[in-house]
């Protein structure tokens, strides 16, 4: 039988022959169409959460289901905003339903574990919403659980300290940055450009927003803090302590059977 971790170049026959066997965790990376400045791709937040989902799917014999590959809205102070070219989001209504969707089917297949696997910070609360009307949906007798992550989370003190000699400047400015760049570099460094790198300093925000949004307080680049220390090595640190890191989770996470 075809071994790949990817769910959509199975046959239904061998996926079913997998469901009933092995019960292996079912990974969903979610992303967006976004903005990532002018090195890396509009598809940077699906092609990470899909490239750790399948590295901790090949650690634990599991499944990548495709990508949910629009996001929420994009936010200036994490994503940028909505204001750029390119930028292509969905309400929450819709991805909330796309995510209760997939819970009631990946549960009518007979799966027991599915993780959805978070690669833009502004899906987190809709993906539990969508999580929550699908359990609500399938019903108290449902043996279908659900873990819910966003792959950054599984980044030790120690290695972001090791990748940021200077001081780490939180998750949501590294928008575009260091963690997402060097991580690009690691997994497809053909789509980066870092001869485009900005020289924008790091944005600087005032703690309240405003809507309509403030364009002006986004650097023009779309780059919340620079990429310029990013390498492939730093994203193979990265990359590689969060699959492991998420293998690890998978086993013990889904070891409680649904009470
Ligand atoms: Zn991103
Ligand atoms: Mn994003």
């Amino acid at each position: 039988m075809n071994n790949t971790v990817w769910m959509n170049q199975l046959s239904w026959v061998d996926y079913q022959t997998r469901v009933q066997q092995d019960q292996p965790p079912v990974l969903l990376p979610v992303g967006a169409l976004e903005q990532h400045g002018p090195h890396l791709p509009l598809g940077t937040d699906g092609l990470l959460s899909s490239a750790v989902a399948a590295d901790t799917a090949a650690l634990v014999g599991g499944l990548v289901a495709p990508t949910l590959s629009y996001g929420y809205k994009s936010q200036p102070k994490c994503g940028g905003g909505q204001h750029f070219c390119g930028t292509t989001s969905v309400d929450a209504a819709t991805l909330i339903g796309q995510v209760r969707d997939a819970v009631r089917e990946f549960a009518r297949h007979g799966l027991t574990k599915l993780v959805i696997v978070n690669g833009h910070y502004e899906n987190q609360w809709f993906l539990i919403e969508g999580i929550d009307l699908g359990l609500r949906d399938l019903g108290p007798d449902a043996k279908l659980q659900v873990m819910r992550l966003e792959y950054w989370d599984f980044m030790t003190p120690d290695t972001l300290g090791d990748v940021f000699r200077d001081g780490f400047p939180g998750f949501a400015l590294e928008h575009a940055a260091v963690l997402e760049t060097s991580m690009m570099l690691h997994y497809h460094p053909n789509l980066v450009r870092m001869d485009l790198l900005s020289d924008d300093g790091p944005a600087d925000f005032p703690p309240y927003d405003m809507y309509p949004p403030r364009t002006d307080w986004v650097p023009a680049s779309g780059v919340l803090s620079s990429a310029k220390d990013s390498d492939a090595v730093k994203g193979k640190l990265l990359a590689d302590e969060v699959a492991r890191r998420m293998a690890e989770a998978l086993r013990s996470g889904f070891e409680r059977p649904v009470q």
